[in-house]
């Protein structure tokens, strides 16, 4: 759908997208204390005229905002949380702006302004050429830690959708790349039972050695069996991609 049109209007909007990703990199906070980039987000979106669902689904700096009506439904998946331990001034070597704080160490101060941009963009190509469907843009809380996409799953995000898009930066352009953007928690809980330690210890059942047996076996699954979405980690040249 990205077409002359957007990329004029994503062109014009420049400054105030920039601005945006600038003011999420100079205030990079923690997983689902991205209070600041959510509060950046809504406000440039409320400017720009749409109407933002804040505290989305449950989750307090998730929010949610749209254009168009009717099929298909279009995510865009946008991210803001930093790292611990990356605290970087803008300049190309290492150099803190708090010695062991937080940073955005891959870039995910630019995925929601980013995303902001298409929808803008979207929304003048669509009206232009009369285009069907709805485009959303979902402001997802936690991705570097403990998955906020699950957490909006589960209060009810996204079941709208046909489909999802999301992007990360990178040292070059591609499409085609696939990552694991979502994943939810699971609790397990392991009970044991008790027995006489020196006459009957093999009628006790030790929670720990559940612990220890399903831990390995996690490992040598991870290892050798590919998930239905396996996809190379390598980058079109062999080499190892950061993510
Ligand atoms: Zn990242």
């Amino acid at each position: 759908m990205l077409g002359d049109i957007s990329f004029k209007r994503i062109e014009e909007e420049r400054e105030d997208l920039i601005k945006a990703a600038r003011k999420i990199w100079e205030n990079p906070e923690p997983g689902n204390l991205e209070f600041i980039a959510s509060d950046t987000c809504a406000e440039l979106l409320e400017k720009k005229g749409f109407k933002v669902e804040r505290d989305y689904a449950g989750v307090p700096t998730a929010i949610r905002a749209e254009y168009g009506c009717g099929k298909p439904v279009i995510g865009l998946l946008g991210e803001f949380d930093a790292l611990p331990g990356l605290s970087q001034k803008d300049v190309c070597h290492k150099e803190p702006v708090e010695e062991g704080g937080w940073g955005h160490g891959c870039g995910h101060c630019l995925m929601s302004p980013a995303n902001i941009g298409a929808l803008i963009g979207l929304r003048d190509e669509m009206e232009e050429k009369k285009i069907k469907g709805t485009v959303v843009f979902y402001a997802c809380p936690a991705e570097e830690t403990i998955g906020g996409k699950g957490a909006m799953a589960h209060g009810g995000a996204f079941k709208e959708l046909d489909v999802a898009l999301c992007w990360h930066p990178g040292r070059y352009n591609r499409s085609s790349y696939s990552f694991l953007t979502g994943a939810n928690s699971q609790i397990f809980r392991f009970y044991g039972k008790t027995a006489h330690a020196a006459c009957d210890p093999h009628l006790g059942r030790s929670a720990l050695d559940g612990v220890e047996l399903m831990n390995v076996a996690a490992n040598y699954l991870r290892e050798h069996v590919p998930t239905a979405s396996e996809s190379t980690t390598a980058s079109p040249t062999g080499e190892a991609l950061p993510m």
